[in-house]
């Protein structure tokens, strides 16, 4: 039999003298933490360097023990978990312990000594309550009415602390300066959580953040806050990316860098979608477009020596608003100035040579025009070929032989640059078949742009799948799954959220944020 299961790991009420448990190998320190930080001074008493020869050392001695109760903090606490530890491993053999019952209970109960340590240390402190007046955020003094306490959830379970409380009678509202001292304001949820909560509410639906963040850190935050907090933390990245537009030298400008533009629909609310045209049979819309751009370079090579795309150099940057700048307009579009920052983060215009690559929508070698004159322009070879191969089953059918055939040719002929036959053979059916119209007609268009085997020849990578997969990345595996339906602002802050994460800019935004706080 298993010596502890889940189900049956209780934690041993302290032993008083003479009980069994005093008997175990290693036994508890004389006085427990509970006893000792009752008494309101274990902090005081707090060694800058620990007794940490207390400990792992089972089996103290009586002298020794009383020094740790004396020196640290951190040797108490140590203790404190290794009795519970024996007391839980009892003299079983190792052959009956259920090691995954052990580490749950063990994890629950250092984290538990833990929270109520940092409680004791900040409650204890009241440098934040001076009986003078403090500057409200209205501008009005507010007075001082009080310490009030609040439960936060912490990385380290429920931390209730005490804090100063201001109010002010002029616009009625209170606030403790130590809420925002530690990043606490206008939330329940600690730093660390709500880093928790943004990593998680990047990756997956709100319900299955909250079920990640129960089993693997034991935190209860239910589904409606990890999307309210994932969502503002979004917003926050959103304005926050705004400003952030100083060109990075943390990398090597390579000699060439490649922006992608490209746009996915993301499936929306009806109230978000009213009066919109789309392709629903009835002339409806379903979704929104979200556009992104993302920048990358391409300097490997694979092993027949063609260029591909440098792993962790790419960045992405995405949102659902309107690309198109009338003449009238006295800014260019929201998501033309978003394709600027991007180039200015990324250095693009500094690069030795500049490709702008998308999938040969006109309004993306408008931007390429208007911002980048002077970048090649190449349409991704993947968004052609998968072009023809969808023509090849509209003539054929999607399973026939002969569609396989069709496409293996077009793409054989777009390869070797054979643009006349390629034109000719998509055109035979034009007159019969409008999907074949339509990409006769793309073709035609964007024929300076499929000059694939001279960008080769200049080395230039042609066919990566990068911008295609890129809005996979960015929106579709995290926004177009079944049964979702956004709103604008809440897609575009978990679209921010996304990109600042996919593209490594996390951290800085965090270590901004906080350096903010500090700050005000
Ligand atoms: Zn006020």
């Amino acid at each position: 039999m298993a010596l502890v299961t889940p189900s049956r790991v209780r934690w041993p009420a302290k032993p008083s003298r003479g009980s069994s448990r005093r008997d175990r190998r290693c036994s508890k320190p004389a006085s427990s933490w509970r006893n000792t930080t009752a008494s309101g001074n274990w902090f005081s008493n707090c060694s800058a360097s620990p007794n940490r020869s207390a400990i792992g050392s089972c089996g103290t001695p009586n002298r020794k023990r009383k020094e740790l109760k004396k020196n640290s903090l951190e040797g108490l606490l140590a203790a404190e978990i290794l009795w519970d530890i024996e007391a839980l491993l009892g003299r079983q053999t190792l052959d009956d312990l259920d090691l995954e019952a052990l580490e749950s209970a063990v994890r629950r109960q250092a984290l538990r000594l833990a929270a109520r340590a940092i409680e004791q240390r900040l409650n204890a402190d009241h440098s934040d309550g001076e009986p003078s007046p403090r500057v409200c955020p209205c501008g009005q003094l507010a007075r001082y009415a009080g310490r009030r306490e609040k439960t936060f959830t912490s990385a380290l379970g429920p931390l209730k602390l005490e804090r100063a409380y201001y109010h002010c009678a002029g616009c009625g509202q209170g606030f403790c300066p130590r809420d925002w001292q530690l990043g606490l304001q206008d939330t329940s949820l600690s730093p660390a959580v709500t880093r928790m909560v943004a990593a998680v509410g990047a990756m997956v639906s709100f319900e299955e953040g909250s079920q990640l963040l129960q089993e693997l850190a034991g935190i209860p935050v239910n589904a409606k806050q990890v999307e309210r907090t994932a969502e503002a933390l979004g917003a926050e990245i959103a304005t926050d990316e705004k400003q952030d537009v100083a060109p990075s030298d943390e990398q090597p400008l390579p000699p060439t860098l490649y922006l992608g533009v490209d746009g996915t629909g993301v499936p929306m609310r009806p109230e978000e979608l009213k009066g919109r045209c789309g392709k629903q049979p009835d002339g409806s819309a379903k979704t929104r477009e979200g556009k992104l751009c993302t920048v990358w370079s391409a300097e490997a090579r694979d092993t027949e020596d063609r260029p591909v795309r440098d792993p962790g150099s790419v960045s992405y940057t995405a949102a659902i608003e309107s690309a198109a700048t009338l003449d009238t307009d006295a800014v260019p579009a929201a998501f033309t100035q978003r394709v600027l920052r991007e180039a200015s983060r990324r250095r693009f215009t500094h690069a030795h040579r500049t490709v702008v690559m998308g999938d040969g929508a006109p309004w993306i070698w408008k931007i390429a025009q208007e911002l980048f004159p002077h970048a090649i322009q190449i349409v991704d070879r993947f968004h052609v070929k998968q072009t023809l191969s969808t023509l090849a089953k509209a003539v054929y059918g999607s399973d026939s032989p002969q569609a396989h055939r069709w496409a293996r040719r077009r793409h054989g002929e777009l390869d070797a640059g054979r643009f006349p036959d390629l034109l000719r053979a998509v055109r035979r059916h034009a007159d019969t078949c409008d999907d074949a119209r339509k990409c006769f007609q793309y073709l035609r268009r964007n024929r300076d742009r499929m000059r694939y085997p001279q960008f080769e020849a200049q080395g230039l990578c042609t066919s990566t799948g990068v911008v295609e997969a890129g809005c996979k990345v960015v929106i579709g595996t995290r926004l177009k799954r079944a049964g979702m339906h956004w709103t604008i602002r809440g897609s575009n802050a978990i679209i921010a959220l996304r990109c600042s994460r996919l593209s490594g800019r996390f951290q800085d935004f965090w270590e901004r944020r906080a350096d903010a706080r500090k700050a005000a």
